[in-house]
């Protein structure tokens, strides 16, 4: 009985996981198979620089199995195919974080940079080498004086029109290039952002490959490198400071698909508003942002995984004369994770979606302005969705490991400090949140400007009365319905209609009164920008509510696109666990706008605590679905 019911399990396993995997399943695989060997997991006990080492070499060991070219065009060595790349990389991740960290900067946005943002003399010329990490690169952008307000950034590219070169300048000390990955030990080429001045006249950030090391790993000369040394986690990775001295680089060093400079020293741009030409510029690089947001729901992976397979094994307490019970058995345990396993499903399930759009963003000649500010609002919302998810997660599961979740052999103290600055890096989330808001607000007001500015001050003026237009009047209905209905027991509050109008309703609701907020504050005579600054804290709850719902759509979508009917039904159940979880956490709000009945809340509340009973049963699959390599999950606690 016992070898048919873990073949029936391993079964389920593997069919939530080909449902989990999505379109790109074969990649993934791939990426298992490859990295599946003890070589990829974290070291433990060793210095910086063999740390550093060794990630370098497991960087090299990545791009010799092609688990990080996808996105390459076909002619060099590629497959002209984002989404499997990102896909790949979220395989990586589930490996020693440094790996991920190093290959994300190199392979996304060097390799990014210079086949998005170059033409095919930059492709010729790197391509190749970058596809087999030969010539190792850092994307230097942020500065020590500004990180997330890039824009303003200071390092300048003048051209000289006698030499036909352009000479890279770091200002002052403020202009440095700061924690810029790979550049301290192995980058050999920086894609430095920088803004470029010719003739006096400054047309702002554009992006130029420079030398920063040759074969031998010495620095080029007009470069200096400092280390960043230490940190609170990646150490694998060589973080450093870089300062350009009039640092000489030939004219073509600019990568100039969107703008070019002519030998005798002529603009050209097809894109006439600096700022449109900036967002248009750092917009396309936006699958390393995507890329991140995977990568941090693989880390909730990692750390679901150990902690459930040791709630599945490890015991406490128990009644008199019995064998004591499962940790997992514990309903305060089940509450713990069970919902965190939820939401870990939801995101994955997002970020399948996010992909396709991504996918679309690419090779859609059809795309435009709009559909790319709305793409880069949602590819924001699942960055700090997942990275937020992650961290919270990882100290959650570290938790109910007890004093052996704090003991570096079993490898959350490792993701813990390694996750952390996934909330920080591609775009700080809080930072993040208003751009999710903005495009929010430029949706509703239907305006399709692309510089955030102009887009606050259209939409201030007609926003408001395009909502009063448009209240969400289905949401509404249902709402009405579910709350004069009399009974109130699961099967009202499983109804997934009920869960999509009451997400809707705090979405539409956050939006046409953070409106009604800037139409008071423009009317009173306060500029668009103070104003905006003023309704911050509402911009990032809507933000925080777009979230919520759209992540639940994709769930809801991916249920039903699901063929097979037992993968099917356990979908649905940890669907309603995550829908019913995100309703109960922002109960207070439901109840002060007189959403949700007391007694209506309190239905939601039960149904938690009894799916988390039904996803128990399941946790064994649902965590062995993800998939991860046996080979990195070294955590003893992770065996049974
Ligand atoms: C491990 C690591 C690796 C990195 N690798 C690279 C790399 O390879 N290349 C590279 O170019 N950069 C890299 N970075 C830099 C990273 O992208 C920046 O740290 C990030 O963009 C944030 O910039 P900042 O650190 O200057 O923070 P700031 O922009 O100064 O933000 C500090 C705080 O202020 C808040 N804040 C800022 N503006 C606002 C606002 N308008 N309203 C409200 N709050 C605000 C933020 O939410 C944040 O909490 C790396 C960073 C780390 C930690």
């Amino acid at each position: 009985v016992s070898s048919v019911s873990t073949a029936s399990a391993r079964a389920g396993a593997e069919a939530l996981r080909r449902a989990l995997d999505g379109r790109h399943g074969e990649v993934r695989e791939r990426a298992r198979e490859a990295l599946d060997d003890p070589q990829f997991a974290a070291p433990l006990g060793v210095s910086l620089d063999e740390r550093r080492a060794i990630a370098n070499g497991q960087v090299r060991a990545v791009a010799a199995a092609r688990l990080a070219t996808y996105a390459l065009p076909s002619a060099y060595g590629g497959a002209d195919d984002v989404g499997a790349a990102i896909n790949s990389l979220e395989v990586v991740a589930y490996c020693d974080l440094s790996i991920y960290a190093k290959c994300g900067v190199h392979f996304m946005l060097v390799r990014g940079s210079i086949q998005y943002l170059g033409t095919e003399k930059h492709h010729e010329r790197y391509l190749r080498q970058i596809a087999s990490y030969e010539l190792p690169g850092c994307a230097a952008m942020t500065e020590i004086g500004h990180g997330s307000n890039l824009m303003q950034m200071r390092t300048t590219a003048t051209y000289d029109r006698d030499s036909q070169e352009f000479v890279i300048t770091t200002p002052d000390a403020d202009a440095r290039k700061d924690f810029i990955g790979n550049a301290a030990r192995d980058a050999r080429i920086a894609v430095a952002f920088a803004r470029l001045v010719v003739d006096g006249t400054d047309h702002g950030v554009h992006a130029l490959v420079v030398p920063i090391r040759d074969e031998q790993g010495r620095l080029a000369a007009g470069v200096t490198v400092e280390d960043c040394g230490e940190k609170l986690g990646l150490n694998g990775v060589d973080n450093g400071r870089i300062t350009f001295d009039e640092l000489r680089v030939p004219r073509d060093a600019l990568l100039d698909r969107y703008a070019q400079v002519s030998a005798d020293g002529v603009y050209t741009s097809e894109i006439a508003s600096p700022s449109q030409r900036f967002f248009t510029m750092i917009g396309i690089l936006i699958s390393g942002r995507v890329s991140v947001a995977g990568a941090s729901i693989s880390i909730a992976k990692s750390a679901l995984t150990i902690a459930i397979r040791y709630a599945l094994h490890r015991r406490q307490f128990g009644p008199a004369g019995r064998e004591e019970e499962l940790l997992l058995d514990y309903r305060t345990h089940q509450r713990r994770l069970l919902p965190a396993l939820a939401t870990t499903y939801a995101l994955s399930f997002a970020q399948h979606r996010l992909v396709d759009e991504l996918d679309r963003a690419f090779t859609d000649p059809d795309y435009g302005d709009a559909d790319r500010r709305r793409f880069e609002a949602r590819a924001a919302a699942l960055k700090v969705a997942a990275s937020w998810h992650a961290v919270a997660v990882i100290q959650e599961c570290r938790e109910a490991c007890g004093g052996a979740g704090y003991m570096s052999v079993n490898g959350l103290a490792a993701l813990k400090a390694d996750a952390d600055p996934f909330t920080t890096f591609e775009g700080d989330n809080n930072v993040l949140l208003q751009v999710v808001a903005k495009s929010l607000l430029a949706d509703a007001a239907q305006v399709d400007e692309l510089d955030p500015l102009g887009t606050l001050a259209y939409a201030v003026e007609g926003l408001y009365a395009t909502l009063l237009e448009r209240p969400a009047a289905r949401a509404l209905e249902i709402l009405a319905d579910q709350l004069a209905a009399a009974r109130d027991d699961d099967s009202v509050v499983r109804d997934r209609e009920f869960q999509l109008a009451l997400l809707r309703w705090r979405e539409e609701h956050l939006i046409a009164t953070l409106a009604e907020r800037m139409k008071r504050g423009v009317e009173a005579g306060t500029d668009a920008y103070t104003v905006f600054k003023d309704c911050q804290d509402h911009g990032a709850v809507l933000a925080r509510a777009y979230i919520d719902r759209s992540v639940l759509e994709a769930f809801d979508d991916a249920v039903d696109a699901c063929g097979d009917s037992v993968v099917t039904s356990t979908l649905e159940t940890v669907c309603d666990l995550y829908a019913l979880w995100t309703i109960e956490r922002d109960r207070g709000w439901y109840l002060e706008h007189g959403r949700m009945s007391p007694s209506r809340s309190r239905t939601v509340r039960r149904a938690v605590t009894r799916l988390c009973a039904e996803v128990r049963d399941q946790a064994d699959a649902l965590v062995d679905a993800f998939g991860i390599p046996d080979a990195v999950i070294t955590a003893p606690i992770a065996r049974q």
